[in-house]
């Protein structure tokens, strides 16, 4: 199935805070929908597409994949 912004992510909008404190504040990234939202799950609620809840200097090195 294919992940598009159905616009449900609004809903879900974290409100503006520095870049560093959104992570530390649980609120994850959508990078297909490209904002920040407050939810608890891994998928986005409105593309169902992975979140990013971490900023890069991540202490388990992993493979990037963009989309
Ligand atoms: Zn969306
Ligand atoms: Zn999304």
């Amino acid at each position: 199935m294919a992940q598009v912004c159905k616009g449900f992510c609004e809903d879900y909008q974290a409100e503006k805070t520095m870049l560093r404190l959104k992570y530390a504040e649980g609120q994850k990234r959508c990078t297909l929908c490209a904002l920040f939202i407050k939810y608890d799950g891994d998928r986005c609620p409105c593309c169902r597409s992975k979140l990013r809840t971490k900023p890069r200097n991540s202490s388990k090195p992993k493979k990037v994949v963009y989309q």
